[in-house]
């Protein structure tokens, strides 16, 4: 069913509970834009450089924090020759948070860089879609192009949250925790989610991998990897829709540069960028 960008804005805005948004950086990529971008040669462009960055996101308000995907692992990283700056588990512990500190994390999908450094938070809740989940246990994953993005090293480590009764498994629009909403919004994957957190600035919305650059939205340019193009574009337009509202002061692509170019950095932590506090 179509996520109505309103009503799913409404269950975020509702409350008085807010979030610091963190964005942790955890490893880097130059690349082409050739490379980036769905079938880019149909631009009829001259190809480019193109700066990507790694990172995860961490939510903290009075009494709790709730991370937002899990970065990636040193293997999974390095097997893939992305630069690699830190572990989960670093930038957990720079920013004095130890794995039980953390209430939740939440799994905008099972890609490598989005999972793989969910063992360096043991123990805790893991939320993600069970369209997402589903789709990675199927016979239908397994073809190249679309495992070549998964390890199963971090799948096997998902099975075992799910066999500890860790997982929660959630379809449509869900509250995750007061202020902090997911939304459905699939194409790069099956069960790919936005994230919605209340701030004391207005709504940030997490695009994830719904869009990993601003110029996807900008331009309505697909990446690369996709499972649905359709559901894909479909999902830039409700971040769009998103951004259009009143109520959201912030739109935060997934592995844009700009994102620590825009927002202040924590003092003296340069990969923190500090997207709005509570
Ligand atoms: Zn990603």
């Amino acid at each position: 069913m179509p996520v109505d960008p309103a009503s799913a804005l409404r269950l975020c805005g509702s409350g008085s509970k807010t979030w610091d948004v963190l964005a942790i950086r955890q490893g880097t990529l130059s690349t082409r834009r050739s490379h980036v971008f769905l079938n880019h040669d149909v631009y009829g462009e001259p190809d480019g450089d193109l700066e990507m960055s790694y990172s995860f996101w961490v939510l903290r308000t009075d009494d709790a924090v709730i991370v937002v995907d899990a970065g990636m692992s040193d293997q999974g990283a390095r097997s893939r020759g992305r630069g690699y700056e830190r572990s989960t588990a670093t930038a957990l512990t720079e920013l004095n948070l130890r794995p039980e500190d953390v209430a939740r994390v939440i799994v905008s999908h099972a890609h490598y860089d989005h999972i793989g450094g969910l063992s360096d938070i043991p123990g805790r809740p893991v939320t993600m879609a069970a369209e997402e989940y589903a789709f990675w246990r199927s016979d239908a994953s397994r073809r190249p192009l679309l495992r070549s993005v998964v390890d199963d090293a971090d799948l096997a480590y998902l099975e075992t949250v799910a066999a500890h009764n860790l997982l929660t498994l959630t379809t449509g629009v869900q509250e995750a925790a007061p202020g902090v909403v997911i939304i459905p919004a699939p194409g790069h994957t099956p069960g790919e989610l936005v994230v919605l957190v209340r701030t004391g600035a207005g709504i940030v919305v997490l695009a994830c991998d719904a869009a990993h650059l601003d110029e996807e939205l900008e331009d309505d340019r697909p990446f690369r990897h996709q499972t649905d193009l359709l559901a894909m574009y479909e999902s830039l337009h409700l971040i769009r829709s998103l951004a259009q509202d009143p109520a959201v002061t912030a739109v935060v692509t997934g592995h844009d540069p700009r994102v620590q170019q825009r927002y202040p950095h924590l003092p003296g932590i340069d990969h923190v960028s500090v997207v709005a506090r509570r």
